[in-house]
């Protein structure tokens, strides 16, 4: 027996007093993109083998690649660790923290404490398949086995394809193919207290227990996070008010309302949802009872499953075209003459571009990790479109600075945005970013609150102040170039470049 440090934060001490013998049997339940304890297949059949349950989490940024967690999505990881750790403890139990390979430590947790399975929900991610493929093998070398269980998704990527058994590439005939489906099952409970093992003693491996301060997951020196712990409560329990707030009001005018980022319509649950803190399923069914309850509410409900659709059918796209994160889904874009000028770049991440609407977008993303969907779909445009420049730099820019960074969804929507993608919107849609402020931001509050520079100007004037007459310049205390830049781009010249570049691809 032996007693290691404590660590003062609820639910992440390391390894305490290690009394189990090696001998008695366990099972690993190994949490992944699933930080949660209510609906999760794995963690109930884990249950269900009568062993106790030893649960942990492996950073293993490594086995990611290209896209191990960014930035703001560590932030996020850190909390919702954090919250799962305490509900564990509520119950008995006891988050083990880990650092390294999953693959070696899992197969030495595994031998240290007589765990014939290890349970987990099944991930999309082609880096996260390929993991469990080789741990899996390595563990049946050993004679152990990897059991994945779904959780994420509300139907697999196998129980969807189109009348020639293909994956589908157009949204609208996949959702239909989905809602003909039989509804997803309910959803689980949570477990009771009680079933929850402390690991044997293997302090002193590689299987050596990390707080969670050692992970460092949280930014330092600048503290960029410092107030996002009042906009947002990572964890199961932030996951599931958030779900309840938006039924109990912005459901109602969702339709409509969603694509106005000044209105709180949207859920936000999209970092919840990332992190497996909410199912899929769960949501389904709590919007299938307020139907049942308010038929009234049906369209706007269906609405809103056909978003949790589209990342179903991000998700899909990856399983079946794994290279989508990094190549044009459509080959004709991969000799795209990009400019990718660094000043350009520069002007737009950090919401300096003169166009105010893009400009709001790209400082809210800075300042919460988060962005309306109808501005990134603006910022995204402008960024390929406008400048010229790849989406896979803007895709870049999002998996670095979004709380709700995802791979399926992400990819998906940037070569959405860029014409590129599967279903996507046709190249010569180019937004006028005038024109959607204009439009999605009306009376201008969301430009207001975000470019406060310029707030001062009258609503006619607020999403395009190159245009106004100098005397409402003066009056509004602005001085083009010096408080708030030129537009760096003209919008019809801009325009007219990308058709043009689109039109070389095209006779290429
Ligand atoms: P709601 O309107 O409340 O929708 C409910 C849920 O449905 C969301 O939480 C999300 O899980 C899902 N959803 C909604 N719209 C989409 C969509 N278009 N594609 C896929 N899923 C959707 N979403 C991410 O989760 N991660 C990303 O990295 C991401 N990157 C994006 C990049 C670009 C360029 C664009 C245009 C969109 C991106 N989206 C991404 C999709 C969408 O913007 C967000 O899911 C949405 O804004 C989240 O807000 P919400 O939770 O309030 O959405």
């Amino acid at each position: 027996m032996s007693c290691l440090s404590i660590d003062r934060e609820p639910g992440c001490r390391a390894l305490r007093i290690l009394n189990m013998s090696t001998s008695t049997p366990t099972t690993i339940y190994w949490f992944r993109q699933d930080l949660r304890l209510q609906d999760l297949p794995g963690l109930q059949a884990a249950i269900a083998s009568g062993r106790p349950v030893i649960p942990c989490y492996i950073f293993d940024p490594d086995s990611a690649g290209d896209w191990a967690p960014g930035a703001a999505s560590r932030w996020w990881l850190h909390h919702s660790l954090a919250s799962l750790a305490a509900s564990i403890e509520a119950l008995g139990g006891e988050l083990l923290l880990l650092q390294g390979d999953s693959r070696a430590l899992l197969r030495e947790l595994a031998a240290a404490n007589n765990a014939h399975n290890i349970y987990c929900s099944r991930a999309y991610e082609p880096a996260a398949a390929e993991l469990e493929q080789q741990l899996n093998q390595s563990l049946s070398a050993d004679g152990r086995s990897l059991k994945r269980y779904p959780g994420s998704l509300l139907f697999e990527p196998e129980q969807i394809a189109n009348q020639s058994g293909l994956p589908f590439k157009v949204f609208t005939p996949f959702w239909k193919a989905c809602r003909r489906q039989p509804q997803p099952s309910m959803p689980g409970a949570t477990p009771a207290a009680g079933i929850f093992a402390e690991p044997a003693n293997i302090a002193s491996g590689p299987c050596q227990a990390r707080t969670l301060q050692q992970l460092k997951l949280l930014p330092e020196q600048p503290d960029w996070a410092s107030h996002w712990s009042e906009l947002w409560q990572p964890g199961e329990s932030g996951a599931g008010d958030r779900l309840q707030q938006f039924l109990r009001g912005g459901v109602a005018r969702y339709s409509e309302g969603r694509d106005h980022p000044a209105l709180e319509v949207t859920t936000r649950l999209s970092a919840h949802i990332h992190h497996g803190e909410i199912s899929p399923r769960q949501i389904w069914h709590a919007a299938m009872a307020m139907m049942a309850e308010q038929p009234s509410l049906e369209q706007e409900l269906n609405k809103f499953l056909s978003e949790l659709g589209w990342r179903e059918f991000s998700c899909h796209l990856l399983h079946h075209f794994p290279q989508l994160p990094e190549q044009a889904f459509k080959p004709l874009f991969d000799n795209f003459p990009w400019l990718g000028q660094a000043a350009a770049l520069e002007a737009w991440q950090r919401g300096q571009t003169g166009y105010p609407i893009v400009d709001a977008g790209m400082r809210e993303l800075w300042q919460t990790g988060f962005m309306h969907n109808r501005v990134r779909m603006i910022v995204a445009s402008f960024l390929t479109k406008h400048l010229l420049i790849s989406w896979q730099t803007g895709e870049a820019w999002f998996w670095d600075t979004l709380v709700d960074a995802d791979l399926a969804s992400n990819a998906c929507s940037w070569q959405w945005v860029a014409g590129s993608g599967a279903d996507a919107s046709p190249y010569f849609r180019i937004f006028n970013p005038t024109l959607q402020g204009q439009k999605f931001d009306k009376a201008g509050d969301y430009v207001r609150q975000w470019v406060p520079e310029i707030a001062a100007l009258p609503d006619k004037h607020l999403h395009e102040p190159a245009a106004a007459p100098a005397d409402i310049l003066a009056s509004a205390g602005i001085t083009l170039g010096q408080d708030y830049p030129e537009p760096i781009v003209d919008h019809r010249q801009a325009r007219q470049a990308a058709l043009a570049a689109y039109q070389a691809i095209k006779a290429a």
